[in-house]
């Protein structure tokens, strides 16, 4: 992510970021005891807004918090916010929190006052030299909790994976558990082969992307096939295609795994298809209510 820009939110006011200070007893910094959120905005306007308000709710429902805010309010937030860092294209992180109390309890679980953080940032996309070399990514067993489909603020296994493919001077650590694929450290990941695409199926192992929805979608509009359902390490490592999805990285190429090529070593046709698809599909949605 980019440096942020200068206007956050923080518990009921929008502030300059050097003014947003939050209680060392909260909750998110003593424990992780949060969720959160990263929703692109292209030229103003969120995109998949629902989806992003709705997974938000899944995740604290998960985790025994109640939504602090309707999706109007949530809305109203996202708003002002785009507003006050000068619109175009961003990335709106936010997050809540349970609270600060006084002191360090793990339980029982307190009614606090929830802590609620929104910044945005610029919203920085692989430029079209990496989308057409593709990244390189490696592989590394998942080591992360049983409940990934939570997106949770405590992410210290997915940081500690990522450094990994940071030290490998790749993109992204592909994740495997039990010789089948989950997904990245911070992404989606999907295969294609003999012209069919295959996302691992839903489960507590994986986050449900809310690209890889958008991905879905254009997949079906494009007739090209696709599946949810497991990927070996074997599928994975011999698959004609490989794609991350995220909201920061749209959908992007692996061209390299581990240091082989995947497939021809080059972004294959049915990526182009769909990243195609989803530019036209932003067009399509420019200007139009959220
Ligand atoms: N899986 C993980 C672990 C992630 O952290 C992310 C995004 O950050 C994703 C998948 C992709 O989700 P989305 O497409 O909603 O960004």
């Amino acid at each position: 992510m980019a440096e942020p820009l200068p206007i956050c939110y923080l518990n009921g006011e929008f502030l300059p970021l050097e003014a947003a200070h939050i209680s060392p007893f909260d909750r998110g910094f003593l424990f992780g005891d949060g969720a959160y959120e990263v929703m692109p905005v292209y030229r103003g306007r969120p995109f998949r807004a629902a989806a992003h308000c709705a997974r938000l709710m899944r995740s604290l429902a998960a985790i025994r918090m109640e939504d602090p805010h309707t999706a109007a309010e949530w809305r109203a937030l996202f708003a002002a916010l785009i507003e006050r860092n000068g619109g175009g294209d961003q990335s709106l992180y936010w997050q809540v929190t349970r609270g600060a109390e006084r002191g360090r309890n793990h339980a029982p679980l307190p009614k606090l006052k929830r802590t609620v953080f929104l910044f945005s940032a610029p919203l920085v996309l692989p430029t079209a030299a990496v989308r057409e070399r593709g990244v390189a990514c490696i592989s590394a067993e998942d080591t992360r909790w049983a409940r990934c489909d939570i997106k949770s603020t405590a992410l210290l296994a997915n940081v500690l994976l990522r450094e990994l493919s940071v030290e490998a001077n790749a993109a992204e650590t592909i994740l495997l558990r039990n010789g089948h694929l989950t997904e990245g450290s911070s992404s989606a990941v999907h295969v294609v082969q003999a012209g069919q695409l295959r996302t691992p199926q839903h489960s507590p192992e994986i986050l449900p992307g809310t690209t890889r929805s958008v991905v879905e979608e254009l997949a079906a509009r494009a007739g090209v096939v696709h599946c949810a359902g497991p990927v070996s390490e074997a599928e994975l490592r011999g698959a004609d295609e490989i794609w991350l999805s995220s909201a920061a990285r749209e959908i992007l190429p692996v061209t390299v795994l581990d240091g082989a090529p995947v497939g021809s070593g080059q972004p294959g046709p049915v990526w182009r298809r769909l990243y195609a698809e989803l530019q036209l599909y932003k067009g399509e949605l420019a200007g139009q209510p959220w």
